[in-house]
């Protein structure tokens, strides 16, 4: 922490929402050494098989994060009064070429870790979460709670190890999350082969389908949720697919019979007391969002896991 001048959003009485420059929930630029928590974009989605799109994500979600007030309205409180959080814009990026870009955004968050700062990104496509989690690595695997529809953890698509269906498997062989500390949660739809969760299951990964969870419910699965992550370093990583298409049909793979947003926002307000190194929102692609709702809903549940990374800076710092 770089100073004790807080940090604000814009007040929307002397600067009206559609007005000013079009940052992450109107915060101000900063760098990541000025921050706890660094709210970031990474506009890649080289990894995607299918459809395109989410590389449009940041810029999309920073616009509609312009709704996004100060205080949560659950308590009334703001991660702004509790943690130093800035727009610390775009990770470096090669459009045109993905390994580069892999090893671009890792460097660049070695340095945000280096800096001292905890990062919330705006995907990009789900293949971001893996250099993002090496780049964070401190050699120790950290837990990991992923909302997706999809594994994530197949081995790989036309040959290829390296896209937006693997990253969690290649994360979990590098040692950077440790399988026993991973649960999945909202999982479903056709698969091309029975034997796609073999992977995980044999790693020991927990994995939680939309029909268990239907059964069971919000609470009954996080308690189960966190008290398998514990107490450690966990990673939270939000597909914006694991919502059902209804409230987010702008992504690339929507698979029906999802998450609704009331179950997403409780779900992550649970995260509040865990250790977070770490968080992103992925797959919002906007040229499948022409009402912007996708963008919107993304934003929001940004907004959701912000409260909650603060929650964690503050307690980290208060030691
Ligand atoms: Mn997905
Ligand atoms: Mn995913």
């Amino acid at each position: 922490m770089a100073s004790s001048v807080k940090l604000e959003p814009l007040d929307s009485g002397a600067t009206p929402r559609f007005a000013g420059l079009a940052t992450f929930m109107r915060l101000p630029v900063a760098r990541p050494d000025e921050v706890d928590v660094a709210v970031l974009g990474a506009p890649f989605d080289g990894g995607v098989t299918n459809r395109p799109g989410a590389r449009h994500g940041p810029r999309e979600l920073r616009n509609q994060s312009s709704l996004m007030r100060r205080h949560h309205h659950v308590g009334g409180r703001s991660p702004y009064d509790v943690a130093r959080v800035g727009d610390c814009g775009d990770v470096p990026v090669h459009p045109l070429d993905l390994m580069e870009s892999m090893r671009l955004i890792e460097a660049y968050y070695r340095a945000v870790r280096e800096a001292g700062a905890t990062p919330l990104t705006a995907g990009g496509d789900h293949l971001i979460s893996l250099p993002i989690l090496r780049g964070l690595s401190t050699g120790e695997p950290v837990g990991l709670i992923q909302f997706d529809a999809h594994s994530d953890t197949y081995d790989e698509f036309f040959g290829q190890k390296v896209n937006h269906g693997t990253p969690f498997r290649r994360a979990i062989e590098e040692g950077l999350v440790d399988p026993k500390r991973m649960v999945q949660i909202g999982l479903r739809g056709s698969i091309g082969d029975p034997a796609n969760f073999d992977f995980a299951k044999a790693a020991g990964v927990r994995t939680i389908f939309i029909e268990e969870f239907s059964d069971r419910g919000v609470d009954d699965v996080m308690d189960e949720a966190l008290a398998i992550v514990g107490g450690a370093p966990v990673y939270v990583t939000f597909d914006i697919d694991a919502l059902d298409p209804a409230f987010a049909p702008g992504t690339g793979t929507p698979e029906i019979g999802g998450l609704t947003t009331r179950e997403a926002q409780a779900m992550i307000r649970r995260l509040s007391g865990l250790s977070i190194v770490g968080a992103d929102l992925v797959e919002v692609a906007p040229p499948f969002d022409p009402s912007g709702l996708t963008a919107l809903t993304g934003a929001t549940l940004m907004f959701e896991l912000l409260c909650v990374i603060a929650d964690s800076v503050a307690a980290r710092a208060a030691g």
